[in-house]
Order: C-alpha cells, then sequence, then structure tokens
C-alpha cells in the first residue's frame, strides 16, 4: 500500500514511545483487529511515522503498547512510497526454505544476533480499507514479515536464539536496565 498524500498532509501525526525489553505488552499475544475505526486507523499512520523516526523497517502495535493485531513494514524507511505495507491481522499461510542473518528489533536496542527464518513466506491480511492482501517475500521482506508477526504473538527475537544465548543477552539486558534505576521487580517477572 502507497503512502497516500492524505498521509503525508497530516499535520497531527505522532511519534510514538517504542516499548523496550521488560516491557508486559511485548510478551503478550495480541488481540485480532475486528472493526478499522478512527483508532486503527490513527494507530497505524503514527506507527508508519514512529517507525520511520526509529528508523526501522518494521514494527507492531505491541511495540508502542497497543496490543493489537496490526503490523506496518517498509523495506525502503519511507524511501519508496510503493514499499509501505500497513497489514491488519497478518497471517504467515506458507513458508519454504530457511536463511540465517543478523537481525535487531527496536524494543531490544543495541542487539543484533543471527537468527534462522524462513527464506520465503506467504503473508495474508487486510489493508484499512478492510481490503484481502496477499504479499509472497523472500529473504529480507520474509525475515520483516515473520519478526514483527511474532510480536503479535508476544515474542521477541530472543526467543529464536539457542537457550544459552538468550540467558546470556536478558541477563545483560536486565542488568543494563537496572543500572538506569528501571524497576527491578517488573523485569524479573518476565523471565
Ligand atoms: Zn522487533
Amino acid at each position: 500500500m502507497s503512502l497516500s498524500p492524505k498521509i503525508e498532509a497530516r499535520k497531527d501525526m505522532a511519534v510514538l514511545q517504542i516499548r523496550t525489553f521488560g516491557h508486559p505488552t511485548l510478551t503478550k499475544k495480541a488481540q485480532p483487529v475486528r472493526d478499522i475505526d478512527a483508532f486503527i486507523v490513527e494507530l497505524a499512520r503514527d506507527m508508519v511515522e514512529t517507525m520511520y523516526c526509529a528508523p526501522g523497517l518494521g514494527l507492531s502495535a505491541p511495540q508502542v503498547d497497543v496490543s493489537r493485531r496490526l503490523i506496518t513494514v517498509d523495506l525502503s524507511v519511507g524511501k519508496n512510497g510503493k514499499d509501505l505495507i500497513i497489514l491488519l491481522n497478518p497471517e504467515i499461510v506458507g513458508l519454504e526454505g530457511e536463511i540465517t542473518a543478523e537481525e535487531g528489533c527496536l524494543s531490544v536496542p543495541g542487539v543484533f544476533e543471527k537468527v534462522s527464518r524462513p527464506a520465503r513466506v506467504e503473508v495474508k491480511g487486510l489493508d484499512l480499507k478492510g481490503r484481502e492482501r496477499s504479499y509472497a517475500a523472500e529473504d529480507i521482506l520474509a525475515r520483516v514479515f515473520c519478526h514483527e508477526i511474532d510480536h503479535l504473538n508476544g515474542k521477541l527475537f530472543l526467543e529464536r536464539l539457542s537457550p544459552l544465548k538468550r540467558q546470556l543477552l536478558k541477563r545483560k539486558l536486565r542488568k543494563s536496565q537496572e543500572s538506569l534505576g528501571l524497576n527491578e521487580d517488573r523485569f524479573l517477572r518476565q523471565s
């Protein structure tokens, strides 16, 4: 879906706060979008703005503390309007092959690790007008779809790493958050 002139012209678009590792919404399974109402349309537009500002290739609603099944993806990060994909209730309906490549997450800043993902996926969902959309994605686009859909299922990419690596990273992340003076109990609860 392209970035319509209406989106570009909006003056009140907001850059939302991206929640990071330890935030409870990131580990919850998000609810399907049933009505494409003003809240959802505004959320989608703000998520696009937030994704471009970060900058990131993709963003999911749980990352901005909204537990709904909505993702935005743009491999050009706003440089090419036709690359923007806004998808409600996205589902992987087919997958093939495997590629291991480095991956990062806006909710886990500063951590980049190799993750195995399907080489090709077919993804279905709805656009903001409620029309069914289907994407045959490969390589990076397939990876971004898988990463964002994982978020909708309460899963961070850390969960795709080996148990040892995951524990080491989680410990490190908790430590750095504790040193920032954040509530320790909240993070322990998440483990
Ligand atoms: Zn992420």
